[in-house]
């Protein structure tokens, strides 16, 4: 059984680059997109990314489209709440693969933390 969490020091999905994401107006409010965009920093990683701590400096109060809740992945994506875990694992997975790479550090810590087994290795 697979459980999604967010792992600490990780920071994957707060890469904001908007090429990496050309799909942003489907599933964002022109509300939302705006603000999206203007989170964007230089490098492409959010502005309120802390990279020292790889962590959220406003996580209080973080943007809807930031937050992992069967409510913002209904709306955003058309997520049923029984498919929100593994469609939020799978997320996960490949924002940390784009970032990390397929068998960094990062994605061994995210599998174990959410008890994922790779399919191809479980036969
Ligand atoms: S990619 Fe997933 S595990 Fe990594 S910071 Fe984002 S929500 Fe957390
Ligand atoms: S607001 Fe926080 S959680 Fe959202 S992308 Fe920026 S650093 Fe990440």
């Amino acid at each position: 059984m697979t459980t999604w969490q967010c792992v600490a020091q990780c920071g994957a999905c707060c890469f904001l680059d908007p090429s990496e994401r050309p799909d942003l107006e489907d599933y964002l409010t022109p509300d939302q997109l705006q603000q999206y965009l203007s989170l964007v920093g230089d490098d492409g990683w959010c502005i309120h990314y802390n990279a020292e701590a790889r962590n959220c400096s406003i996580y209080d109060t973080r943007p809807e489209f930031c937050r992992v809740t069967p409510h913002t992945f209904e709306t955003m994506f058309g997520i049923a709440p029984d498919d929100l875990n593994e469609f939020a694992i799978d997320c996960c997975q490949q924002h940390i693969e784009d970032q990390y790479g397929e068998s960094s550090p990062e994605m061994e810590r995210f599998n174990q933390a959410v008890g994922w087994i790779d399919p191809d290795l479980s036969e």
